[in-house]
């Protein structure tokens, strides 16, 4: 069932989403070469803390027998790791790229947002992956409005890419968000247009491309959660949690909204 949220509710998500946009830039003014990903961790965890929010991915998603609880505050993936990269020891490289996903519950409603940074100088090729993977969430974000079936948002991620010759991850996918992180609709990265349940006014969405240079395949490394290319090869991920309006789409999580 997806929930849809009042006026006075999607004031709240926009305070959770703004959190959670301001934190990201501070941590991607933070990413340099020589940084450790822990200390990215701890900063975030403080940050959060601070302004009377609650870390939402720690201690989230255990799976008996199969995997921990998340054990960090972001989910930092370096390079050829799509998501759920836990922050440890290792320190960034210059050449790397790296993908930090945020969440955070601020008075009952959760925010979620990701991006992925250069460290450094990187590659050409690292860029516009990085370039085509924010593009292609723009692309996401603007078939969010009502009036749009959900995989309208799928099917606009996965063209825009797949014409740029990289490919899109299927085990991982967007998600309905509100009161909880993960609410119905799962909101894939691919499929045909026109499907699923027509949009309207009071949904609110994570939306949220993983972009493979090479094969869409990934794997689970043996810590039950970092998510891995198949062939090795780039990933990048970039995510807004948004409203469907009457107007469009809100982004709840962009750090230009003032308040
Ligand atoms: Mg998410």
């Amino acid at each position: 069932m997806i929930i849809l949220k009042s006026a006075r509710e999607l004031e709240v998500m926009r305070r959770a989403g703004r959190l959670v946009a301001r934190l990201l830039e501070e941590l991607g003014a933070r990413v340099a070469p020589g940084v450790r990903l822990r200390d990215l961790d701890s900063f975030a965890e403080e940050f959060i803390r601070r302004h009377g929010g609650v870390p939402a991915f720690k201690g989230y998603g255990e799976i008996p027998g199969q995997r921990p609880p998340f054990p960090a505050t972001i989910c930092a993936s370096v390079n050829e790791q799509v998501v759920h990269g836990v922050p440890g020891g290792r320190r960034l490289r210059e050449g790397d790229i790296v993908s930090v996903d945020v969440g955070v519950l601020l008075d009952g409603y959760y925010g979620d947002a990701a991006a992925t940074f250069p460290v450094g100088k990187v590659s050409e090729e690292a860029m516009r992956l990085l370039e085509v993977t924010r593009a292609a969430l723009g692309e996401g974000i603007a078939r969010a409005r009502a009036g749009c079936h959900l995989s309208d948002i799928s099917h606009a991620v996965q063209s825009f890419v797949e014409a740029r010759g990289y490919s899109v991850v299927r085990e991982f996918v967007g998600h309905g968000i509100g009161r909880s992180m993960h609410e119905d609709p799962q909101i894939p990265n691919f499929g045909p247009p026109g499907m699923g349940p027509l949009l309207r006014p009071g949904m609110t969405l994570a939306i949220e491309p993983m972009v493979n240079a090479g094969v869409p395949d990934v794997v689970v490394l043996a810590d039950g959660w970092t998510a891995v290319t198949a062939d090795g090869r780039l990933s990048a991920h970039f995510e807004h949690t948004v409203a469907v309006t009457a107007d469009g789409a809100l982004i709840l999580t962009d750090p230009r909204e003032e308040g």
